[in-house]
């Protein structure tokens, strides 16, 4: 109930409560008033028979002195008095007036009646005293029946003055009565008013008001101090602080929806930091696992919810490889096969879930998580994949355009790397067998100048290599190069490289290795070549050896001078007979430290 209807309500409440007191208070006075009425009747009718009865007793003590003086003013008295006695039919007309009962008047009658024959005794006596018979007539007003009509009049006196008494006593106890009962009403209502007041007084101001509004003081501090987890209390009220919670409530709304806004715009500006921040980064990348471990860092980070791989098309372009995962995803990254992602096949992203929303991908394992594949592309050619899970099917729609933004940079950055990674290699490597050039040998050699540790070199020259070529055709000649450039590669230990030094020659740099171990190996690869069979397009070409020169540095020759002592151990080997290794230090005249001529 409204504050206002409440206040109405308690105000109509106090006026017809008040209104009662004084109706109460105005019937108590009326009983008063009948009280005094009573009283003052009472003391009338009171006074009149005394009247009565004094007037009757004064006759009788005129005519008795004059009875006993023989004075002639006693008996003028008496006559006074007896005329005034007539006046006793108009005392009972008065006491009629003054409200006497006419049990009341018949016994005032009765004692008009009685007075008169007392006088008509005395009027005799009178009589009798002046016809000179005194003594009888003092004998009259002195006698028994005198007396005896004395007596009758004094016992109708005392009746009626007990009447008027008892029926006065009555009325005066019914008008006290009444006037007490409308006393208390009128105290009681006066009572009620003020406890209606104080009880409007206290609900309104302390229950209704007071309280509330210091709860809704300690709401509105929080909230003006920015703190919305305060609790805004459910009021079903439909008054005035009813309509202030609800404001409260629908401000506190607003605000925690201000901060809800604020909170994504934070997260979505965090999102983006990141993902310029992981560009720029990859953008600087110079290897592919570069560009892993910098997705691995970055993807966490972004998404922190959401687990990943991070996959790129093998070689052959065939199956893609897993390159790094992040929050460990359910789906184990392994190798899989291009068409078994709907992602790479549709050349867009494609989402997987338990739900069963969309078609899963053949290479995702029995996973619940919803799953998000989205295909790195650049110019047209599908170069990776980025695997994406999360809990939940939302957030992975949620973050879609930011994964498709960082997909297209990342393959962008991936296709560039590759680009750079061919080109890198064409230009240090030999195109025909796969192994480091010339130009790349020149740089192994300069770097190695540099570091204390020994070195060995070894060089290579294919036996009559020419005889291929004109045998068997210059494809032919081809195939024994790259035959021989992989039994190198393949046997190469892991402190070696190895390079096509040109034509059919081939060199070997061996780092922290003597000329004693080189020269075994030389040897080894003698051995190995000679034994493996050699055939080009299922035809078969015979046997092929190499010749090898071995050097070594520092101990027997600057760096420097490697290679042209191990080419001087080359020549001694081709002169030697061929398919055999040769150390530059076993042959004659050699001096450590001089360049072979
Ligand atoms: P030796 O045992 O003395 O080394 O005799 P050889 O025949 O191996 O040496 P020679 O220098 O006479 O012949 C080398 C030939 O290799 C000459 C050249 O035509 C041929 N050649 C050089 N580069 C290539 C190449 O890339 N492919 C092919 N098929 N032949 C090449
Ligand atoms: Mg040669
Ligand atoms: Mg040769």
């Amino acid at each position: 109930m409204r504050i206002g209807t409440i206040t109405n309500l308690a105000y109509v409440a106090t006026v017809l409560l008040t209104m009662l007191a004084g109706l109460s208070f105005i019937l108590s006075a009326h009983s008063a008033l009948l009280e005094r009425r009573a009283v003052e009747q009472h003391l009338a009718l009171g006074e009149l028979v005394d009247e009565l009865d004094i007037g009757a007793e004064k006759r009788t003590d005129d005519i008795r002195l004059y009875f006993m003086r023989g004075a002639e003013d006693e008996l003028a008295a008496f006559y006074v008095d007896e005329k005034d006695e007539r006046g006793f039919e108009a005392a009972a007309q008065r006491a009629r007036t003054l409200g006497a009962t006419e049990d009341e008047i018949a016994v005032l009658n009765r004692i008009v009646t009685e007075a008169e024959a007392l006088d008509t005794i005395e009027r005799a006596a009178i009589a009798d005293y002046r016809d000179g018979r005194q003594e009888a007539a003092r004998q009259a007003v002195f006698g028994p029946a005198h007396e005896a009509a004395h007596k009758d009049l004094l016992g109708s006196v005392d009746e009626v003055q007990q009447m008027i008494t008892a029926r006065s006593g009555e009325a005066l106890s019914r008008a006290k009565a009444r006037s007490d009962l409308f006393d208390i009403i009128a105290k009681s209502m006066l009572a009620l008013t003020a406890l209606v007041f104080l009880g409007v007084l206290y609900f309104v101001l302390k229950r209704r008001i007071a309280t509330p509004i210091v709860a809704m003081t300690g709401i509105i501090n929080r909230l003006a101090k920015q703190d919305f987890d305060v609790e805004v209390p459910q009021v079903a009220r439909r008054d005035e602080i009813g309509e202030m919670t609800a404001a409260i409530a629908v401000f506190r709304a607003n605000g925690l929806e201000r901060e809800r806004l604020a909170a994504e715009l934070r997260r979505d500006q965090r999102i983006k930091d990141f993902i310029l921040q992981m560009m720029h980064r990859l953008q600087a990348c110079q290897t592919q696992d570069e560009i892993a471990d910098v997705v691995t860092l970055f993807m966490p980070q972004t998404f922190p919810g959401m687990a990943g791989s991070l996959y790129t098309h093998d070689e052959g372009h065939r199956s893609l490889v897993p390159r790094s995962s992040w929050n460990g995803p359910e789906t184990t990254p392994a190798a899989f096969p291009a068409e078994q992602c709907w992602a790479l096949r549709r050349g867009r992203p494609h989402l997987s879930d338990s739900n069963d929303h969309d078609v899963a991908c053949p290479h995702l394992e029995e996973t619940q998580r919803p799953a998000l594949c989205v295909p790195l592309t650049a110019l047209g050619e599908t170069v990776g994949l980025l695997h994406l899970e999360a809990a939940e099917l939302d957030r992975l729609e949620e973050a879609r355009l930011y994964l498709e933004l960082i997909a297209e940079n990342l393959g962008l950055a991936i296709a560039n790397l590759q680009l750079r990674e061919r080109l890198t290699g064409m230009a240090i490597r030999d195109p025909l067998s796969g192994l480091l050039n010339r130009r790349s040998l020149d740089e192994a050699i300069n770097r190695i100048a540099k570091a204390p540790a020994p070195h060995a070199c070894l060089m290579l020259d294919i036996d009559h290599f020419k005889r291929f070529n004109d045998e068997f055709g210059h494809d032919a000649g081809d195939a024994v190069i790259r035959h021989v450039a992989d039994i190198l590669h393949s046997a190469l230990p892991e402190a070696g490289e190895v390079f096509r030094f040109g034509g059919e020659e081939f060199t070997i740099l061996l780092d922290g290795v003597g000329e004693a171990e080189a020269l075994r190996l030389g040897e080894t690869l003698c051995a190995q070549i000679a034994a493996a069979p050699l055939s080009d397009h299922g035809r078969f070409l015979g046997t092929v050896t190499v010749s090898v020169g071995v050097a070594a540095a520092p101990q027997e020759g600057p760096v420097a001078t490697l290679l042209a002592r191990a080419d001087t151990a080359l020549l001694a080997a081709k002169t030697a007979g061929r398919n055999r290794a040769v150390a530059v230090s076993s042959l004659r005249g050699f001096r450590p430290g001089a360049a072979a001529g």
